[in-house]
């Protein structure tokens, strides 16, 4: 179970925590009758917790060491007593027979700290390394803090030090994962602890090198430390406790009433990713998906509702498209040329021009004689033209926008590529695209078009079914 940084943000937010594991605790014990946990290392029944730095703590420690850096160690000073105070009465709200012990533990923390960013401030140099070990402390205090609330609140519980799990790679601030070191560890530091009925509890995003050196995962890395111990642990389920029920079947901002998205492919979310569906980021869930665990995401809020399932393979409803993302603000760019086009060499000269300009393509698609790609970042436009027109006739065209329409069932329902067509038939599409996943379908349309496009799309998959239930 991973809880985000909302889901610890504060003591209300830690006790609705303790309320979902306690919940889930109950619910292990039941299932396991009925032998609906697959459970790997044997007699496991109780869950792993991984959180996140309190909301909002490390970019406020980033902004310390930005502060050490420019030499300001008062202001840096300052600011960790602020985060230090916010730590101390979070702590002392969710305890009360071990308030002076977690109490002691956070103060111990935030003197090595400041101890640490007082050297910094004195070189005014902060390296990867040591931005790594400042911001490493967000999660190891959350982490003791959920441990202590949880012991005090009658679950037994163990605070595990994730510098000592993950064991890493030194590419400090993005370290990856020693996967086969890191699963020993697992099984030696974390499984003891979950076989003697207690919750171990650790920090996410965090790890060490071998030799004991701390890293961390790259931002938003809990979810992958939740899904690597997972993975090690071969657990049931890994769940993602976040502020939102799940994904949706649409951009709330776009289309008024999304549905939620029950289940999904890891292809599907990686789709959905790309457009900006910013729920979690499936690299960092590939270490589950990769063994076939289900990775759940759910809403801290409303620990009822059922979120949406990522499993490897998905399993859509008949007839049915997963969810439609968009994009808007896009560019289309078209290039033609009647001379070059079948030449050997030509697409890559093309899309050199791109490279080294170092702007990325969303949407491509060619007809015998031009190619048509969209981008949405326009700064290096104009000097892309210029160097576009040695080679070709080039136009572009602003304020475009992209929609993907995501599904599995694409690859095996030819119906359904006609039947979103059909339903935009009001709508001038200036670019359709089917990739070689045949996951999506790709129009680019006018960004003016794009909310009565998404509305019609979204009445046509998700509106003439029984509804879902959503926020
Ligand atoms: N606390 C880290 C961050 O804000 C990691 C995480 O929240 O997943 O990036
Ligand atoms: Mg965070």
């Amino acid at each position: 179970m991973k809880f985000g940084g909302t889901s610890v943000a504060d003591p209300d937010a830690v006790t609705r925590l303790i309320g979902i594991v306690r919940r889930q605790l109950a619910t292990q014990v039941s299932d396991t009758s009925q032998t609906r946990v697959r459970l790997v290392s044997d007699t496991c029944q109780t869950p792993v917790v991984v959180v996140s730095a309190l909301s909002g703590v490390t970019d406020a420690m980033i902004d310390v060491t930005r502060l050490a850096e420019e030499g300001d160690g008062e202001q840096a000073a300052i600011a960790l007593r602020a985060l230090r105070e916010r730590h101390v009465s979070v702590a002392s709200a969710v305890t009360r027979q071990s308030r002076d012990t977690v109490l002691a533990a956070v103060r111990a923390e935030f003197e090595e700290l400041t101890g640490l960013v007082h050297a910094l401030a004195v070189l005014r140099e902060v390296s990867p390394r040591s931005l790594d070990a400042v911001i490493a402390t967000g999660e190891v205090l959350s982490s003791r803090i959920v441990a202590a609330a949880l012991a005090d609140q009658g679950i037994p519980s163990a605070w595990v030090d994730a510098r000592r799990v993950l064991v890493t790679d030194a590419e400090h601030t993005v370290a990856s994962p020693e996967m086969i070191a890191t699963c020993e560890r697992t099984r030696e530091l974390i499984a003891p602890v979950t076989k003697s009925g207690q919750v171990a509890v650790l920090g996410g995003f965090i790890g060490a090198t071998a030799s004991g050196v701390t890293t961390t995962l790259g931002r938003g890395g809990s979810d992958y430390s939740a899904s690597i111990v997972g993975a090690c642990l071969g657990v049931s389920e890994i769940q993602i406790w976040t502020d939102v029920d799940g994904m949706l079947t649409a951009d709330p901002r776009v289309v008024p009433l999304p549905r939620l998205v029950p289940q999904l492919s890891f292809a599907e979310a990686s789709e959905l990713a790309y457009f900006g569906a910013k729920v979690l980021h499936p690299s960092t869930i590939l270490p589950a998906v990769g063994k076939n665990i289900p990775v759940r995401i759910l809403n801290s809020h409303r620990p009822e509702s059922p979120g949406t399932v990522i499993t490897a393979d998905g399993h859509p409803a008949n007839g049915q498209l997963t969810a439609i993302a968009c994009k808007r603000n896009v560019t289309v760019i078209d290039i033609t040329s009647t001379r070059m086009l079948m030449a050997h060499g030509f697409l890559r000269r093309l899309f050199e021009v791109f490279e080294r300009f170092k702007t990325a393509v969303d949407v491509v698609t060619t007809s015998e004689v031009s190619v048509s790609v969209t981008v949405d970042d326009t700064r290096r436009l104009d000097a892309i033209i210029d160097n576009l027109r040695n080679f070709a006739e080039v136009s572009s065209e602003p304020e475009m926008a992209i929609i993907s329409a995501v599904g599995e069932n694409l690859r095996s329902d030819p119906t359904l590529f006609g039947r979103a067509v059909t339903s935009l038939q009001r709508i001038p599409l200036r670019l359709v695209s089917q990739a070689a996943g045949r996951r999506n379908i790709t129009f680019v349309l006018r960004d003016a078009d794009l909310p009565s496009a998404m509305g019609q799309l979204h009445e046509t998959f998700f509106e003439q079914r029984a509804i879902t239930k959503t926020r």
